[in-house]
Formats: structure tokens, C-alpha cells, sequence
């Protein structure tokens, strides 16, 4: 398997070529370490930090800014949005605050991205 992407990790966004043979990862174009890293995670197990959005009740703002505090494997990122879907939070809000702690996978909690005040 070969394939081409653009790392993610800085914005130079050096176009990695990554190829896959009998279970071993190559990888070309990349100019550092973190590129290197992050290239291998992309071909092996790509993850993403989720960020999107919750209803907050009574608050200065309509919908609070939430992320979660660790990469999530991509493959689990549509269960993830869906069970958000449901969630509902209510003002006030401090940033960094939990929202959800173990957030499908252990250790991974979804966090405010942003101060709430009530109203
Ligand atoms: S390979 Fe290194 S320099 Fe290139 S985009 Fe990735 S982190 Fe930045």
C-alpha cells in the first residue's frame, strides 16, 4: 500500500509518501522526527483531537466549544459526534472543564473549550 498525505503537524505541510509492505512503514518526504511520527500513526492507527460543539442552557452563548483532551482513533470519530449529539450542558461553564470523562476510549475526557457565563 502506498499513499500520500500532507502532515498535519506543522504548517510547513511536507507531502509524506508512505508505504506499507509485508507490515513494515517507509516513509518519504518528511523533514523531521514528528513528521516521521506522525506518518506511521497516520499508516498504522490514524488519530484525530474531536472538536465540535454542545448546546449550553442558559448561557451568554448558544452552543459551548468542546474538544477532547487526547487524540481519538478516526475509526471511532462517527460513534463519537453521534453520542454528543445527546449532550447537554448548563451554564456557567469554565474553560478546560469536563464535560465527559472516559469518552469511548479510558483516559480520554471531552473538555470546554471556552468560558460560559450564566445569564
Ligand atoms: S514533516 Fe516536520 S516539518 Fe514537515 S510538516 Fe511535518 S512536522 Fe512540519
Amino acid at each position: 500500500m502506498k499513499k500520500k498525505i500532507i502532515c498535519i503537524v506543522c504548517p510547513v505541510g511536507c507531502e509524506v509518501v508512505i508505504t506499507v509492505e509485508k507490515g513494515e512503514v517507509s516513509v518519504k518526504g518528511n523533514k523531521c522526527e514528528k513528521g516521521l511520527k506522525f506518518a506511521k500513526t497516520e499508516a498504522l492507527n490514524p488519530v484525530r483531537i474531536l472538536t465540535t460543539t454542545v448546546p449550553v442552557k442558559n448561557g451568554e452563548i448558544k452552543f459551548l466549544p468542546i474538544k477532547t483532551s487526547k487524540p481519538l482513533p478516526r475509526k471511532v470519530l462517527m460513534e463519537a459526534m453521534k453520542k454528543l449529539a445527546y449532550v447537554e450542558v448548563e451554564a456557567p461553564v469554565k474553560t478546560g472543564q469536563v464535560i465527559i470523562k472516559d469518552f469511548l476510549v479510558e483516559n480520554v475526557k471531552v473538555v470546554a473549550s471556552r468560558r460560559v457565563k450564566r445569564v
